[in-house]
Order: structure tokens, then C-alpha cells, then sequence
């Protein structure tokens, strides 16, 4: 079976950087399923997986605009330090989760500290990132009318519920 619009794929995956430096690996932790089509992986990742099937290996190189995006310099803005939680001990490359006007998580990293202003940047860590994939598929499958309502997959490398 081909890798198509709502089938379930099992991947073992490393993601590196341009220099090699590992990002994102599934060895160790098991292989990662996904529903493809419905935008869980990166744009780019999709592409190259549509019509893989069990057994494939590839490599893929993808670009920002495919990846996690472009970096935005909007995106970074300082911040009073009272809009972060008291309690928290605020340091150069810590990471909040923060509300988004759609009610998403968005992930927002401190990248300086003057005074009582903070520095946030809310571009994604691998925004501007060109990214270096090297995958195999593990397994297709159909998805299950279930797992494409619930927009994840259902049992091992998934949701158990
Ligand atoms: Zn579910």
C-alpha cells in the first residue's frame, strides 16, 4: 500500500541541521504514526513521503518554506517581566508555552534579558532552519474513519484512548 491521503504511516526518522548536528531522532523512542494529508508532518515531509511504501528509505532536503517557515522579526518582542510567571526563574533560551489569539500553543523562547524587559521570540526554534531528513517507512495502513475525525492515529506510536 502507497502512502496517500488518509492512510496511517509508520516512520523511524532522524532530522539533522545543515551541519549534521542531530535535531529530532525517533530511534530510542519508537516510531512515530501519523495520519498523512491532514497536515500533521511539515508540508515538505509530506510531499516526499506521498507514494512510499513499507520499506522505503529517503532522504530529504527541506527548505524553510516547507519546514516550520521563514523567520519573522515581528515575531520577537520584549515583554515586561511581569507578564511571566513570578515563580519561574527567567533565563536566556528558556521556553514558554504561550496562548495564541486562536487558542492554539504556541512555543515562545526568552533570547535576552535587560532589566526588567525580556525578550521573547515566538518564531518557531526550526523557523529559518533548513532541514536534513532521513526516514523509513515502517508501515502503511488504512486510517480508520475515527482516527481521521480525531486527526491522530489510534494505538501503537498514537493515542491510546
Ligand atoms: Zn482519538
Amino acid at each position: 500500500m502507497q502512502i496517500t491521503k488518509h492512510t496511517v504511516a509508520t516512520l523511524e526518522y532522524t532530522l539533522t541541521d545543515e551541519s549534521g548536528e542531530v535535531l529530532d531522532t525517533s530511534k530510542g523512542r519508537g516510531p512515530l504514526a501519523y495520519v498523512h494529508g491532514l497536515g500533521m508532518l511539515i508540508p515538505g515531509l509530506e510531499e516526499e513521503l506521498e507514494g512510499k511504501v513499507q520499506g522505503d528509505s529517503l532522504k530529504a532536503r527541506i527548505e524553510p518554506d516547507k519546514g516550520y517557515g521563514v523567520r519573522d522579526d515581528q515575531m520577537v518582542q520584549s515583554v515586561p517581566r511581569e507578564q511571566l510567571p513570578a515563580e519561574v526563574d527567567v533565563e536566556v533560551g528558556m521556553q514558554f508555552q504561550a496562548q495564541t489569539q486562536d487558542g492554539g500553543a504556541h512555543v515562545v523562547t526568552v533570547v535576552e534579558i535587560e532589566g526588567e524587559t525580556i525578550k521573547l521570540d515566538a518564531n518557531h526554534p526550526l523557523a529559518g532552519v533548513t532541514l536534513h531528513f532521513d526516514v523509513e517507512v515502517v508501515e502503511v495502513r488504512e486510517a480508520t474513519s475515527e482516527e481521521i475525525e480525531h486527526g491522530h492515529v489510534h494505538g501503537p506510536g498514537g493515542h491510546e484512548h
